[in-house]
């Protein structure tokens, strides 16, 4: 028997609770391998699935947790053999198949990528999906152009996990980063992370219906949307990208044009981390171990522990967590 965090519905009231029980290896959806895992983390989706599922659940009793990293116990699959360090991200994971929110996870070995060098498994989990998500972000800014001297590149959301991971990378790479967020208090931690601009949230959500606004930005990583992300496609400078990973303000974009697309031919790209393909996964992994700054990861970390997590679930809906949350699913 091992701890895992299992979410129950009572099906009279509808009402989803969560808390940590014994389950058995038995208990364990299938899959080709068994993976003893380590650490897993805390993201807004996990936040969702922790507490009214918001239709990402279809199954209950459910074991949460998008993300984790562990090691092989047993394999079914060539590809992997016991004591193989491995990180899981996506393919919905601890959505429509149990997750890493306990001691032992079953997975297919397709959704497994090998930890790459330079990363242990709590690194690995420091990063975890929305570090993975910054990455997929920042090389789709490269793909599409993005080179140091064009100028500061945006980060909105960048108190939260997606966004200091992504401020980390992008001044690492030597971009000059403007970070928004709306908890001033923040400044010293994202100053600390690389940022060399703080931009106050306030100063971006006024819905406007001016067609453009003065060029000011080479690029940006959006964790936001809504009335930010009308605003800011309006000041990306000529051949820009955004590179829009999340809705944490909301699932329209308020205010927006065509101008931006037509006149300065902005490109507005969507980032998606569930359905990647092994090859890019393995990629931006790669690339994590390689241009992540180690050293600024642990100023991101929050530890907690199973029993945390119906809390850290409801303060990260509502914007409260800062960084990344690490779980050590074994304390
Ligand atoms: P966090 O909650 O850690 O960060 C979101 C940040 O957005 C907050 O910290 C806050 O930053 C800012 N924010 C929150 N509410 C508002 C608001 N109403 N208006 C403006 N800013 C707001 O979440 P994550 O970083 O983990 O995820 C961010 C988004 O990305 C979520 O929507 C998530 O579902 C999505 N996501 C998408 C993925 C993909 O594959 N595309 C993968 C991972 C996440 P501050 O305090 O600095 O202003």
């Amino acid at each position: 028997m091992f701890n895992a965090l299992v979410v129950t519905k009572d099906e009279d009231s509808g009402k989803t609770s969560a808390a940590v029980q014994q389950i058995a290896v038995d208990d364990l959806p299938q899959g080709e391998v068994l993976v003893a895992v380590e650490y897993s983390t805390l993201n807004y989706k996990d936040g969702l699935c922790i507490g009214p599922g918001a239709g990402l659940v279809r199954k209950y009793p459910h074991v949460p947790g998008i993300d984790f990293a562990g090691t092989v116990e047993e394999s079914a699959d060539a590809r992997y053999k016991p004591g193989d360090k491995v990180v899981l991200t996506g393919r919905r994971v601890g959505e429509a198949h149990w997750g890493g929110y306990a001691q032992k996870a079953r997975v297919l070995a397709d959704w497994l990528v090998p930890l790459p060098e330079g990363l242990d498994s709590r690194a690995a989990m420091a990063v975890g999906t929305a570090g993975f998500t910054a990455m997929l972000a920042v090389m789709a800014l490269e793909d599409h152009g993005l080179q140091k001297d064009h100028g500061p590149v945006l980060v909105t959301g960048a108190a939260g996990g997606v966004g200091s991971v992504a401020t980390a990378i992008l001044a690492h790479l030597g971009h000059e980063v403007a970070a928004v967020t709306g908890r001033p208090e923040q400044e010293a931690y994202l100053r600390g992370l690389g940022a060399s601009q703080i931009v106050p949230r306030d100063e971006l959500t006024e819905v406007t219906r001016k067609p453009l606004e003065s060029e000011q930005w080479a690029g940006c990583v959006d964790a936001v949307a809504g009335a930010m992300l009308g605003r800011v496609l309006k000041q990306i400078k000529y051949g820009g990208s955004v590179a829009a990973i999340g809705l944490a303000g909301g699932a329209a974009i308020e205010g927006a044009l065509i101008t931006p697309f037509i006149l300065r031919s902005v490109n507005l790209l969507g980032i998606d981390s569930v359905m990647q393909p092994y090859d890019n996964r393995l990629r931006a992994w790669q690339r994590i171990a390689r241009d992540l700054p180690m050293d600024k990861l642990e100023a991101m970390v929050q530890p907690a522990t199973l029993s945390d997590l119906p809390q850290l679930g409801a303060d990260i809906l509502k914007g409260q967590v800062k960084g990344r949350v690490v779980v050590d699913v074994n304390a």
